[in-house]
């Protein structure tokens, strides 16, 4: 059976832990889309570690990780996790890399980073990683796949027809130097030893997997907010971050997902560009403060570094994003982190026009949108690693109860620390 672990908001809301938490249980993990533009940060026994490429399941010696063909596979940044988590003590992952994932190519991150600059202040805020070009490429069908790799006549084909393109872009749109076909290939070739071993026919082992009764679990990145169907169009990402999207990315068959467990912070936050819009923004000192104290070393992005845009909780973006997700349970991560305040608002509906709604809307009314606020009681206590729920404070129960409620999936979980084993289980009221 297969098991999605997929964000409800706009990313980083703690997938990897969950993840990792539930790997144990597991057999398989695979990625199966986005690449190397966002991070999960991981802790357990062997430290703590920003995965961008590799899935959350390399802690685990029993697991078959898998990269999926809807990866952007940048194969120079996945030698160099893998080299780094070999080298803090973790045993070498059993890992699987799609012979269909296509390739992050060095002018993807060129183009997205010329791009990024002609755009000045209307840039989107990319991480600058290629992943806008990437996908344009695959679906322009002027992407290479990792099978072109071992076909050199083809790779040389499809490379210089692929540079061809690049070159009229970068010197007439971007006045910048061109790109060579024999120095990319040559660099190519390199890297295809490095992931030689690794590469194999994913379909057929995930179908295989399925058949012997094997649990899977498919790891999303970003979130529901970032889907370039159901999201916040256009300042989404490239790639599905759909658990949907996971019959295609990962070749899982639709009816194989049983369980869609999306993640959501007891707050909110955002990565991105300034101008987009997050209805329920926190800013100045009072956001200064919760991003301070935000995640496990506050919240700034795995990948970049840079400030994340914080707010409180958001029913609405939520309740959406776990429909669109189809959510089947929900794991809300963070809540120690809300232990300061004396009352905590949550945003439940967005004022449109004078109108207040509590259904998503598109992104034209969504910058119109100004949060409307309901105000929950604190508990005023430090709950980190708390791992029986009932001993949780009253308001710190009600809070999520109120959350619950208003989302309508089921919490089953609740994070109380970033740590593997600071979590509570808890028995929905839904
Ligand atoms: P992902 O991309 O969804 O995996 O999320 P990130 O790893 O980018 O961001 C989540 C951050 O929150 C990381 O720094 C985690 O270590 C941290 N984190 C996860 N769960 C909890 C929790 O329950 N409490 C606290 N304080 N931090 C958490």
């Amino acid at each position: 059976m297969v098991k999605a672990i997929v964000g409800a908001n706009w990313g980083d809301e703690g997938k990897g832990k969950i993840t990792d938490m539930l790997a144990s249980q597991s057999d398989v993990v695979i990625r199966f889309q986005g690449g190397a533009n966002a991070g999960h940060t991981i802790i357990n026994d062997y430290g703590r570690f920003a995965l961008h490429t590799l899935p959350s399941g390399v802690f685990y010696p029993h697991i078959t990780n898998v990269i999926g063909n809807g990866v952007a596979l940048d194969i120079g940044k996945l030698a160099a996790e893998l080299e780094e988590v070999t080298s803090q003590g973790v045993p070498a992952p059993k890992l699987i890399v799609s012979d269909r994932a296509q390739l992050l190519m060095p002018y993807h991150i060129l183009q997205d980073t010329y791009e990024e600059a002609r755009l000045g202040g209307r840039a989107f805020g990319s991480t600058k990683s290629g992943i806008a070009p990437f996908y344009s490429d695959k679906y322009a069908k002027t992407g290479i796949q990792v099978c072109d790799l071992f076909a050199e006549d083809i790779l040389r084909e499809r490379v210089a027809a692929a540079v061809e393109l690049k070159n009229v872009l970068f010197q007439h749109l971007y006045h910048q130097p061109k790109v060579s076909a024999d120095e990319i290939i040559a660099r190519l070739l390199e890297l295809r030893e490095r992931i030689r071993p690794y590469v194999g026919d994913t379909v057929a082992f995930v179908h295989r997997a399925l058949a012997e009764g094997k649990t899977i679990l498919l790891e999303g990145q970003l979130g529901s907010m970032k889907d370039p169907d159901l999201g916040i169009f256009p300042m989404t990402t490239s790639s599905h971050t759909l658990a949907g999207y996971g019959c295609v990315g990962a070749s899982v068959p639709p009816t194989a997902i049983e369980d869609v467990i999306c993640v959501t912070k007891a707050y909110s936050s955002c990565v991105g560009s300034s101008t987009e819009p997050f209805v329920s923004e926190v800013t100045g000192s009072a956001g200064d403060e919760l991003r301070r104290r935000g995640g496990d070393k506050g919240e700034f992005g795995a990948t970049t570094g840079r400030p994340r845009r914080v707010g409180w909780f958001d029913t609405v973006a939520t309740k959406y994003g776990c429909m669109v997700q189809g959510a089947t349970q929900v794991a809300l991560t963070c809540l120690d982190v809300l232990g300061y305040l004396d009352e905590i608002p949550v945003c439940t509906g967005y004022e449109i026009d004078g109108a207040v709604t509590d259904i998503f809307p598109t992104t034209p009314a969504l910058l119109r949108g100004r949060p409307v606020f309901e105000m929950l009681s604190g508990w005023k206590c430090d709950v980190r690693g708390c791992t029986d729920y009932n001993a949780l404070p009253e308001n710190a129960r009600a809070y999520v109860d109120f959350l619950e409620a208003r989302i309508g999936v089921p919490i089953t979980m609740v994070s109380t620390g970033p740590k593997r084993e600071e979590m509570a289980r808890r028995t929905p009221k839904l």
